[in-house]
């Protein structure tokens, strides 16, 4: 599932392609994709409309046309946007593509076909943007605010900083190599750490996020639905995973074997002996 690092990696290499393009026609495969049964409309809604601007929050892709409209995208597990510099044939995942006038197009493409579109007339906002948390590349990344609200959560810290309402953009792979890095069990409540502890969350949070983005992000197989940019390349950061889908494995600081632990229905990675 593409985290923080992967959306920024794909809205940035978004902005170096399609900012100022004007949208030609917009062809829909899956309907369904469209939240609200907008799909009829939003063809003809997106005709003639010029990308302003590219942006993210949290995991969601935002993109705001000149007429002030915008458009929310969501990957959720295995969707995509490519881009193609010219016509090309659609493949079987491909679910939306948006033609440019200049005769480039950027394909959504979605294996599963769980992630949503969502066209927002100018003004109008999605609440639920309005209720994510801090983003830890942002200029608001505090850490009296990480304490306090560690303080105020007995979640098991996994969790929480998975919880997009708390910090945006973080994912299971991002959250169990935090973890490693700062020494902390995952299954510890949020409430017990130490104010050093989450001082290490509070500085490798955003490095490993930072780094993470400088890799073009983390593509864990080699199969149609995994990860890809724009550009449908792989991520690298998977190169340089410290623990997560280690299993097993010895661990990089003390060797003792990964272990893999479940929390919610999702695999935790944790060396035993480092992380209390
Ligand atoms: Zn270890």
């Amino acid at each position: 599932m593409p985290e923080l690092p992967e959306v920024e990696t794909i809205v940035r290499q978004l902005q170096s392609h399609v900012i100022g393009k004007v949208i030609h026609c917009v062809e829909i495969f899956r309907p369904d994709q469209w939240k609200l049964n907008q799909a009829n409309d939003v063809t003809k809604r997106l005709k003639n409309q010029r990308i302003a601007a590219i942006t993210r929050r949290a995991k969601f892709i935002l993109i705001e046309f000149q007429s002030g409209c915008r458009l929310i995208i969501h990957l959720r597990m295995t969707g995509k946007l490519i881009w193609f510099p010219e016509q090309v044939k659609i493949d079987k995942f491909t679910r939306t593509v948006f033609h440019f006038t200049d005769g480039s197009s950027l394909h959504y493409s979605d294996t599963r076909a769980l992630g949503w579109l969502i066209w927002l007339e100018c003004g109008e906002n999605y609440p639920s943007l309005n209720k994510l948390g801090v983003e830890p590349l942002g200029d608001e990344w505090n850490l009296d605010h990480l304490k306090a609200l560690c303080r105020k959560s007995t979640q098991e810290i996994k969790l929480f900083l998975m919880d997009q309402n708390k910090i945006a953009g973080v994912g299971n792979i991002y959250a169990n190599e935090v973890l490693f890095r700062s020494g902390i069990h995952p299954q510890r409540r949020s409430n017990t750490l130490m104010d050093e502890e989450i001082e290490k969350l509070f500085r490798f949070i955003p490095k490993i996020l930072e780094l993470a983005v400088e890799k073009m992000g983390t593509t864990l197989g080699n199969k149609v639905s995994d990860y890809r940019s724009v550009y449908n390349i792989e991520g690298e950061y998977q190169n340089i995973l410290t623990v997560y889908g280690r299993e097993g494995q010895p661990c990089i600081k003390c060797g003792t074997p990964i272990a893999r632990i479940k929390q919610k229905d999702r695999s935790s990675f944790v060396c035993e002996k480092c992380q209390k």
